[in-house]
C-alpha cells in the first residue's frame, strides 16, 4: 500500500486525501488547525463552486451538504453608473447551479470522513524539517497549505506571475436578512469603475443558510477601507457604508441584515502568484505543491476553491495512473503541467479582470444585456474559464463573435 502525506486540511488537501483513501492508499493529513479551531474560527473564503468542481466532489461522495445548501442559479452583472443607477444590468442562468458551503462546516466534516475511511489526521504546524522527515517516511509528500508560510518554499514562477503586490483590498461579510433578488438566485456581481467590485450570493454557513458579501477594493481607493475596522459590528457598518455610497440598489436589499456570527467577517489582501510545482528539500528530496500553493489567484472571479477541486481531481488521476513507479520530481512537473493547461486560463482571465477593462470587454459586457446567448456564455464561463480564451480574452475573437449577432 503506497503511503502519501498531505500537509493542509483545506479544500484541495482533504479532497485529494479522500480520493486517495477511496482508492486504497495509506493517507496522513497534517493540519495546523483542529476541526474545532476551524468550525469555531473565522471565515477565510466565500468558496462559491461551480458545476464542474462540484461534480469532482460528487464523484467521490464528498457533496455532503448538497441538500441543505441553497443553490446559486445564475449570475447577475451590473456596472455602477454616475447617477446612482446601474449603467449595465443583466442576468443569466448557470447551466448547473453553483453552491457555497462555508469551509468552517465543510473541512471538519471532511476531516471526520478521512478518519472514518481509515486515514490519519495529525494536528501540527508543519515546518521544513518536518517535510524532510515526511519525505523519508512516505512515498509522496503533497503540500496543500494554501497561503500558509510554508508555501514560500515553492519558488515564484516569474514567467507566470503578473503581479508583485496585492491588487485588491478584500473583505467578507456573512449575513442573514438580505432581501433575495427577484426571480432566480444569483451571484450579484457589481463593478464600480476604478473603485472596486462587490458580489453577494446565497450560501450555507455554520448557523444555516446565509448570504456572503465579498468586497474587492482597488488599493488606495475608497473601498480600501478596512484597516481601521476593529470589531465585527464595525465591519458590518463599513460594509453597509460601501453599499450605500456606491451601490444604492444593493444597499436597498440590506435594511435588515445582521452578521451570521462573530467569525463571519474577514479583511486583508495577498499577491496573486504562480509558483514552481516542486520544492527540493535540503536533503534533495522533492515535495509537490497543490492548488493555492502553486496557483494563487485573486478571488475576483471566485475560482480558487474551484481550482483546488480541479487540481485535486487532476493530481488524483495522475497518482493512480503512476501505479508503483516512483513519484520523482520529473513526474511532479508533468502532473502540474497537465493541471496548468486548465489553470492557466483561470489565471489569465482573473488577472485580466483586475486591470481596467479594454474596449472589447466593455463591448461584450454591454452587448450581453440585449443578447441572452452572449450573457449565458459569459456566465457559464465561470464554470469553464478556458472558454474565454477564444473570445472574451481576445479582441479579434470578441469582434468576430459579436458580429454573429449583427453587432
Ligand atoms: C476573500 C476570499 C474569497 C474567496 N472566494 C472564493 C469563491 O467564491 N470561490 C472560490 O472558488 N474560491 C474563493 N476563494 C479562494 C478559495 O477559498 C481558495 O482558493 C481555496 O480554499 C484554496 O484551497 P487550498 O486547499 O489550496 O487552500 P486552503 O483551503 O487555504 O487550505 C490550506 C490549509 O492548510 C493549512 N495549513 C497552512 N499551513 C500549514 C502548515 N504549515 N501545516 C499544516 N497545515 C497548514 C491551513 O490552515 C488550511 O487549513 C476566496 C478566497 C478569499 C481570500
Amino acid at each position: 500500500m503506497r503511503r502519501i502525506l498531505v500537509v493542509g486540511a483545506g479544500q484541495a488537501g482533504l479532497h485529494l486525501a479522500l480520493g486517495l483513501l477511496r482508492n486504497g492508499y495509506d493517507v496522513t493529513v497534517v493540519s495546523n488547525r483542529t476541526p474545532d479551531d476551524i468550525r469555531g474560527g473565522r471565515v477565510m473564503s466565500s468558496q462559491a463552486m461551480f458545476g464542474t468542481a462540484l461534480g469532482h466532489e460528487r464523484d467521490l461522495g464528498l457533496d455532503l451538504w448538497a441538500d441543505d445548501c441553497p443553490p446559486i442559479d445564475g449570475i447577475q452583472f451590473a456596472v455602477a453608473g454616475p447617477d446612482g443607477e446601474p449603467a449595465i444590468h443583466w442576468a443569466a442562468r448557470l447551466d448547473t447551479p453553483a453552491r457555497s458551503v462555508d469551509q468552517r462546516l465543510k473541512m471538519p466534516g471532511w476531516m471526520a470522513e478521512v478518519e472514518r475511511l481509515g486515514g490519519k489526521i495529525v494536528i501540527h504546524d508543519a515546518t521544513v524539517d518536518d517535510l524532510e522527515d515526511y519525505a523519508a517516511r512516505y512515498d509522496l509528500v503533497l503540500v496543500a497549505a494554501g497561503k500558509g508560510a510554508i508555501s514560500s518554499l515553492f519558488e515564484r514562477d516569474e514567467s507566470r506571475s503578473s503581479y508583485r503586490a496585492p491588487q485588491r483590498a478584500l473583505a467578507l461579510t456573512y449575513v442573514n436578512g438580505l432581501v433575495p433578488r427577484p426571480g432566480h438566485s444569483a451571484v450579484c456581481f457589481n463593478v464600480i469603475p476604478g473603485i472596486g467590485e462587490y458580489f453577494v450570493f446565497p450560501a450555507l454557513t455554520v448557523t444555516g443558510p446565509c448570504e456572503i458579501m465579498v468586497f474587492e477594493g482597488v488599493p488606495g481607493g475608497p473601498m480600501d477601507c478596512w484597516a481601521d475596522v476593529r470589531t465585527p459590528a464595525e465591519h458590518l457598518a463599513r460594509s453597509r457604508w460601501v453599499l450605500e455610497t456606491f451601490l444604492p440598489w444593493e444597499a436597498d436589499r440590506c435594511g435588515d441584515v445582521e452578521l451570521t456570527d462573530e467569525g463571519g467577517v474577514l479583511s486583508g489582501g495577498f499577491t496573486p502568484t504562480v509558483r514552481r510545482p516542486v520544492a527540493m528539500l535540503p536533503s534533495g528530496a522533492p515535495v509537490m505543491g497543490v492548488a493555492d500553493v502553486v496557483v494563487l489567484n485573486d478571488p475576483i472571479t471566485g475560482q480558487g476553491a474551484n481550482n483546488a477541486a480541479k487540481c485535486a481531481a487532476s493530481y488524483l488521476s495522475d497518482i493512480l495512473e503512476r501505479g508503483e513507479r516512483p513519484f520523482d520530481a520529473a513526474w511532479m512537473e508533468r502532473a502540474f503541467e497537465r493541471y496548468w493547461q486548465e489553470a492557466r486560463h483561470v489565471t489569465a482571465w482573473t488577472n485580466a479582470l483586475l486591470a481596467p477593462p479594454p474596449p472589447h470587454v466593455l463591448e461584450v459586457l454591454g452587448a450581453a444585456g440585449g443578447l441572452p446567448e452572449v450573457a449565458s456564455r459569459f456566465v457559464n464561463g465561470f464554470d469553464d474559464p478556458s472558454d474565454y480564451a477564444s473570445w472574451f480574452m481576445d479582441p479579434a475573437g470578441a469582434a468576430e463573435y459579436l458580429a454573429r449577432f449583427g453587432k
